[in-house]
């Protein structure tokens, strides 16, 4: 009990005038709205108040009593800092949940520098938002700060220096060196484990996936046997790796189709990953799925429907064309359901990517080669609209999902492809050219070990 009581006789007398002041008015204050009957045991009292007042009245000192207050304050022992600080040599402190910049400050024994660092602008809101984990390096000079780095990437820090009785902020850039790097293997279980033997993150195995997400179906594709290869690029900073960034080439060899993807910035800078002909490996979708049409029904969350006569959101477009009009797929994409249900009669669900899906209802049949698992070309013909289910007449229900959720079909922001321009092929070939080398490279030597 008595160990864990405060000492307020111990940094009493060395609180300067200007301070103990404050901490009278404090004190009075504290007094006068203490409830009746309540005890306060004057001396523990005093040295609240006379702790407090050491952090924040200072702010409205003048920078003569601030440097007073704080050369005094440089002469006087700290309270025991937890954290072990060696004036002079930089200490690093790693915020922990929870943490306060005048929680730290108090660990380390720093006084009075808070209020200066915390000014308003950009440079300083940076220190209002410190995140567990984050590193703090302190440079100190007794209880003095003389310079605080805040460690924001392993390349980049905010620099507070000390300047007379303000800090002057800067932004301090390592440069870091970046190498392309293999990474392959082919898959005998699962894509992951085949990607964390081949020693890639998961953020790296996931990027993979979506490169190849338009054209291969990684939850029904894989094939054991299976193969992929990428070049990517790995950031290192004196020489040690320090995280890896994005995938500059990349195969994927799924059931014997060997598809390949470059990354490459156009001239406009948009970043994207193409073919060897400079096509897009992103795919787009045709905004209407029938030629000729007449759109008959909107989207529309609280339509009151024509036949039931009561309020059922209308998940999708209807489009009126004659019986045995060709209803074409929007987007390249798998037949994932082909068949009669209840109101929407013969449809087929067709998914894009992980993404996307789409839905054609009413259909009087369906075209050749739409069975389900079927992969299907964009535009190509799937059915014939019809009237089939719960219809007032032929026409088309069309659906579009993203992510599982209905969306306007006519509204929704889909996704841009391109081929690039002939005019910006000789600069793509030039810039795949050596990443396109090594993943043949690459080729050789599996199709090579495989025929041992
Ligand atoms: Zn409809």
């Amino acid at each position: 009990m008595g160990t864990s009581q405060k000492r307020p006789a111990r940094s009493f007398p060395l609180i300067p005038l200007a301070t103990v002041l404050v901490a009278g008015l404090l004190v009075a204050a504290a007094i006068l709205i203490t409830p009746p009957g309540q005890s306060t045991p004057g001396g523990t009292n005093l040295a609240n108040a006379a702790m407090q007042v050491t952090d924040l009245p200072l702010k409205q000192l003048s920078p003569q009593a601030f440097a007073d207050v704080e050369r005094d304050l440089d002469a006087t022992e700290t309270p025991e800092p937890t954290t072990p600080v060696h004036a002079g040599k930089p200490t690093t402190v790693v915020v922990k949940r929870g943490d306060s910049l005048s929680a730290i400050f108090m660990r380390l024994g720093i006084y009075s520098n808070l209020a200066q660092l915390l000014k308003p602008g950009e440079d300083h809101r940076a220190l209002e938002r410190i995140y567990p984990g984050q590193k703090l390096v302190f440079t100190l000079s007794g209880t003095r700060l003389d310079r605080l780095e805040l460690v924001q990437t392993p390349y980049r820090s905010l620099v507070y220096s000390r300047n007379n009785d303000s800090f002057v902020a800067e932004t301090l850039h390592r440069q870091l060196d970046t190498i392309l790097q293999y990474a392959g293997g082919h898959i005998d279980s699962s894509l992951y484990l085949a990607g964390h033997r081949a020693g890639m993150s998961d953020t790296l195995i996931q990027d993979l996936v979506h490169i190849f997400r338009w054209d291969i179906d990684f939850a029904l594709d894989l094939r054991v046997g299976d193969s992929f290869s990428i070049l990517y690029e790995k950031h290192l900073l004196d020489g040690e790796e320090v995280e890896d960034g994005e995938i500059a080439a990349a195969e994927f060899v799924n059931k014997g189709i060997t598809y390949r993807a470059y990354r490459y910035t156009d001239e406009s800078g948009r970043t994207d990953y193409y073919t060897l002909e400079g096509k897009s490996l992103h795919r787009t979708f045709l905004r209407t799925p029938v030629k000729i049409a007449r759109i008959s029904s909107y989207f529309n969350p609280r339509r009151r429907h024509p036949i039931l006569n009561v309020i059922r959101a209308h998940r999708g477009v209807d489009y009126a064309a004659p019986t045995g009009t060709p209803i074409q797929a929007t987007g390249a994409g798998r037949v994932i359901y082909r068949g009669t249900k209840g109101q929407y009669g013969k449809m087929i669900v067709l998914r894009h990517g992980n993404i996307y899906s789409t839905l054609y209802a009413h259909m009087s049949r369906y075209a050749r080669g739409t069975g389900v698992g079927r992969m299907v070309k964009q535009g190509q013909t799937i059915g014939y609209v019809g009237s089939t289910g719960l219809s007032t007449g032929p026409h088309l229900h069309y659906e579009f999902r993203v992510n599982g959720v209905h969306r306007n079909p006519l509204k929704v922001k889909l996704p841009q492809t391109k081929s690039l321009p002939k005019a910006e092929m000789d600069r793509f070939l030039a810039t795949i050219h050596a990443p396109a080398r090594q993943l043949d490279a690459y080729a050789l030597n599996r199709l090579a070990l495989q025929a041992l």
